[in-house]
């Protein structure tokens, strides 16, 4: 579904993404590991053309994103034709940033109305189905301030659902909550899986990579170092920089 071609992308003089050649297939997990500043967040951002890459190119089901062709050459798209583009990504980040002054239900219900232009009705209904595919059926009502944060990134997880993306992006969707919360994001995250959701994963949870990833891309300054199955990656990494990084977040 998702290809990314040669990417490249610098900020300042200094290059992030050096060539980044991705390809994910349908129903696919890919975990994106590598260490801080490799330039991971960088690569997610692009994809769905929140950072224009300076070079190359990304195709969702062959639909190049966030340039059009005139007459041989490539232009912007306009931002009504980006958005609806960019509607084809869910994104989980890292912090849970949910709409404080709308509770649960209202965060799910406003993409769809307001970009979909779905039926209020329908949206909200369909927003309770997915708060209680995360667990949440009884905390639709409640505003982010009074949920703790692995429910904010439950929440999170349904409001990117509601726009029934094509791929799923995940932003280290876990490390900015306490230990305990963690487990009940990842099972979120094991379902989707098990139920088929396409998904590009940017996480250091190494038990969730080994467990749910079908393949591993290890990222370093900017280049794909490695990629395979997890348990070529993981448990066999031929790439000593890849075995430096895996000694240290185990
Ligand atoms: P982390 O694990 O810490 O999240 P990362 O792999 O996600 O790291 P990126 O956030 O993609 O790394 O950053 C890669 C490099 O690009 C870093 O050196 C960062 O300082 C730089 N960078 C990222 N975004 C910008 C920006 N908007 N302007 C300038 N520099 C940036
Ligand atoms: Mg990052």
């Amino acid at each position: 579904v998702l290809s990314l071609r040669d990417i490249h992308k610098s900020f300042g003089g200094q290059e992030v993404l050096r060539g980044i050649d991705l390809d994910v297939t349908e129903g696919e997990v890919v975990c994106l590991l590598g260490p801080s500043g490799s330039g991971k967040s960088t690569l997610l951002r692009t994809i769905n053309h929140l950072e224009p890459p300076d070079g190359g190119a990304v195709f969702l089901r062959d639909e190049l994103i966030g340039y059009r062709e005139a007459n041989g050459k490539l232009v912007e798209l306009t931002d009504r034709v980006l958005a609806r583009q960019r509607a084809k990504f869910g994104m989980v980040f890292q912090g849970f940033n949910l709409f404080p002054h709308l509770s649960a239900l209202e965060n799910v219900v406003e993409a769809p109305v307001l970009v979909k232009r779905e039926d209020p009705e329908q949206a909200r209904a369909r927003a309770r189905e997915l708060l209680a595919s995360v667990g949440l059926a009884d905390r639709a009502d409640a505003y982010p301030r009074h949920l703790s944060g692995g429910q904010q990134q439950r929440v999170a997880i349904a409001r990117a659902l509601a726009m029934s993306p094509a791929v799923l992006l995940f932003d280290e969707p876990t490390s900015a909550l306490d230990p305990e919360l963690v487990g009940e994001v990842l099972e979120v995250m094991r379902r989707l899986a098990a139920r088929g959701m396409t998904m590009l994963v940017v996480t250091h949870e190494i038990g969730f990579a080994k467990d749910v990833a079908d393949r591993v891309v290890f990222l370093d300054g900017g280049v794909v170092v490695e990629q395979g199955t997890a348990a070529e990656v993981l448990a066999n990494p031929r790439r000593r920089r890849t075995r430096e990084f895996l000694t240290h977040v185990r």
